[in-house]
């Protein structure tokens, strides 16, 4: 077996609710190979974006570990684990988040304006602005650049939302709920459009959702339920 790209090792969460301690997640497994396809179903509540998260290290899990390529990250200092996740993750959530006030050719460029100070940026920000455009070509936008997210339709505002999750070159993309908001044709789009990224790239995807006919599309699929991870067959 190689070593998977990502792993989470017997993950505990639990959250505070006044006096109590509500358990979340109660010794999960979860790991994908560079370049899988992995969903991960579950029904609402059940712990889905809070697992993404741990593995995204956007958060840290109470026990377990969290690790890339068989090393231990989730235990690094913050400033650390900022730069890995920035470097290493893309995001993509049910309700886009993008910025109202940007086009979307603005919203595409922000992680590399995180990234990177003023006056790194500025020199570069002709490549920068190339960047942006090809890769909004990919998602079928480039008619669009222009536009704020209140005049893009929903499975536009996810495109938008992916050509940015893109912009970064990311290894590994972490996937909330990327359909939940939209129709079954658009979602189909949606899921075309990630399993064609999946393929020609080679980008890794880690995908949740409760949709059992979204999940299916995966290689593979694995299933949250009572704080637990188990495999899902394939019915051939
Ligand atoms: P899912 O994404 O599968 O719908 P979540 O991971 O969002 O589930 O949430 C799992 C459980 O944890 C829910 O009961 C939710 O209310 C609780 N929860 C999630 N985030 C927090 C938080 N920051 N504080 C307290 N409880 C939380
Ligand atoms: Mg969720």
């Amino acid at each position: 077996m190689p070593t998977p790209q990502i792993s989470a090792v017997s993950i505990q969460k639990s959250y505070r609710k006044g006096e109590l301690r509500v358990p979340v997640l109660k010794g999960v497994n979860a790991a994908a190979n560079k370049g899988e396809f992995l969903s991960i179903i579950g029904q609402s509540g059940s712990g889905k974006s809070t697992l993404l998260h741990l593995m995204g290290l956007l958060d840290s899990p109470d026990v377990g570990e969290v690790r890339l390529d068989g090393q231990r990250v989730d235990n690094l200092p913050s400033k650390t684990r900022d730069e890995l996740r920035n470097r290493v993750f893309g995001f993509i959530f049910q309700f886009y988040h993008l910025l109202p006030e940007l086009t979307l050719q603005e919203n595409v460029l922000t992680p590399l304006m995180i990234r990177h100070p003023l006056w790194t940026y500025w020199p570069r920000r002709k490549h920068y602005r190339e960047m942006a455009l090809d890769i909004i070509d990919q998602v079928g936008l480039s008619h669009r650049l222009k536009h704020r997210p209140s005049e893009l339709s929903g499975g536009e505002m996810q495109r938008a939302a992916i050509a940015r999750a893109l912009i970064a070159q990311p290894e590994i993309l972490l996937a909330d709920e990327p359909t939940g908001n939209l129709d079954s044709e658009t979602g189909g789009e949606i899921m075309d459009l990630l399993h064609r990224l999946n393929e020609e790239q080679q980008l890794t995807i880690i995908m949740v959702t409760h949709d059992e006919s979204v999940a299916a599309s995966a290689h593979r699929t694995i299933r949250l339920a009572q704080g637990q991870m188990e495999q899902v067959e394939k019915v051939a």
